[in-house]
């Protein structure tokens, strides 16, 4: 059985242990740094990416998630989870992020919560799906080695792939879909 860990220090965890319950994971929280131990996969949700930032900073987790990853552990990041990863925020110079992916991201690209959204989004490989964006950021630049797999109807960014590394600006795993998922298992 897969063990997969979900950051669960704040954001939408729930529907992302329910999506991988659904497709027979092992699911495990992730609060602490030990919680990574035995783990093979992370997913990193959707929430607050100052809130992740600044908890995850506390005690030390952020640098332990950093090491996995670099040492070959698959990571996917969305919305928040993605602005963590990235290498920066345009226009939140002094806002951390744990710089993994050779990206950079601009935070709430779609206007506030009101203006959330459910979109179908054509996922190179995999097809058309219907997936939310609530508060979502974009992909700006990417570097060498990131393979860009969706963009949106503006032709932004909203989906990439570095080495172990999956980062999606919208939140797929409230709408019922599990293909994205399940293309995370097979990385
Ligand atoms: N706008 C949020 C942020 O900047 C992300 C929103 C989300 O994860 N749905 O952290």
């Amino acid at each position: 059985m897969v063990r997969v860990g979900v950051f669960a220090l704040q954001g939408d965890v729930s529907e992302h242990v329910a999506v991988l319950t659904k497709l027979g994971c092992e699911v495990k929280y992730v609060r602490n740094p030990k919680d990574l131990d035995g783990l093979d996969r992370l997913i990193i949700p959707g929430g607050e990416s100052t809130v992740f930032a600044k908890l995850s900073h506390g005690n030390n987790l952020d640098k332990k998630i950093c090491e996995r990853v670099q040492s070959g552990m698959p990571i996917f990041g969305t919305c928040a989870g993605m602005i963590l990863m990235s290498k920066g925020i345009v226009g939140f110079p002094n806002q951390p992020t744990w710089g993994l992916m050779d990206i950079k991201v601009k935070r709430n690209a779609y206007g506030r919560q009101l203006q959330s959204s459910i979109e179908d989004i054509e996922v190179s490989g995999i097809g058309k799906m219907s997936v939310a964006f609530i508060r979502a950021p974009i992909i700006t630049s990417i570097g060498d080695g990131v393979e860009i797999l969706a963009k949106d109807g503006k032709n932004n960014i909203i989906l990439a792939k570095e080495k172990n590394m999956l980062a999606g600006a919208f939140h797929p795993e409230i709408t019922g879909e599990t293909r994205l998922h399940e293309f995370f298992l097979a990385m």
